[in-house]
């Protein structure tokens, strides 16, 4: 479904993606783990063209989403930003009210935009029962969990098939991160989801499968299950019972 195949990013003379060669499939939660600064964030955004306005990030490698060449040159990063939604650690709310956040992005990205879409949008993000009455209300008033969901139906909205979450829940209290992971499995039916945590209980509780990043490189990657209970590289193992 979402590839990477030889990737190599370097910023300036600095390599920070190392030959990564990955898949995440449909309808599955990949989680993404690894020590700070191993590049996980990086590798989430190179399938968004989150680089494209760095000129000293250099790239190379083959992205694809289905048969979309992500990098090829006649294709507008609208497109895939369309296609493959993001949601960041921080919630980022537009400045506008809860209705404009979600009608926004369907009216730059042509699509049909009314009363019925947003809310289907919001239903879907398990936030539409806490907002019905206040879709004219500043977003930034709603906690940070509401934001974090209000982010989450920003991105479902337009209808994309991926969607990279990452540390969507590390600012946030244990309720409302268990509410995410129930919304992020709840998503899983209609999208591949890959997520990026610190969190091994969390990666444990929702994610099918587990890839293992150290210093730019893929280090091992299979289901959660195996990966937390049987891990094969010395690396991992440490990593995840806390060691580093
Ligand atoms: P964390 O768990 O702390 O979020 P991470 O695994 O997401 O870490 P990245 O943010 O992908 O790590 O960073 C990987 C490396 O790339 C780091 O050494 C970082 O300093 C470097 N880096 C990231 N973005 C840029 C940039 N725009 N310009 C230069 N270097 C960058
Ligand atoms: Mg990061």
């Amino acid at each position: 479904k979402l590839s990477a195949k030889n990737l190599n990013l370097s910023f300036a003379d600095k390599q920070v993606l190392k030959n990564i060669s990955v898949s995440f499939a449909e309808n599955e939660i990949t989680a993404l783990i690894g020590p700070s600064g191993c590049g996980k964030s990086t590798l989430l955004r190179s399938f968004n063209r989150m680089h494209d306005l760095f000129p000293y990030a250099k790239i190379n490698g083959e992205l694809f989403l289905e048969d979309l060449d992500l990098y090829a040159k006649n294709v507008p990063v609208t497109e895939i930003r369309k296609r493959i939604g993001m949601v960041f650690q921080k919630a980022n709310p537009f400045p506008k009210s809860i209705y404009e956040n979600i009608a926004y992005g369907l009216k730059i990205n042509n699509l049909p935009c009314n009363k019925e879409v947003v809310q289907k949008a919001l239903e879907e993000a398990y936030l539409w029962d806490e907002v019905k009455n206040d879709l004219k209300m500043p977003a930034t008033r709603l906690s940070g969990g509401q934001q974090q969901r209000l982010c989450i139906a920003r991105a479902v909205a337009l209808r994309p098939e991926v969607i990279l979450m990452d540390e969507p829940c590390s600012a946030l209290d244990p309720v409302s991160t268990l509410k995410i992971e129930d919304l992020i499995k709840h998503l899983k039916k209609k999208y591949t989801i890959v997520i990026v945590t610190h969190n091994m209980q969390q990666a444990q509780r929702i994610a099918d499968k587990t890839v293992f990043m150290y210093l730019g490189e893929v280090k091992e990657e299979g289901t959660t299950d195996d990966i937390f209970n049987n891990p094969k590289n010395e690396m991992t193992a440490n990593y995840i019972s806390g060691y580093f």
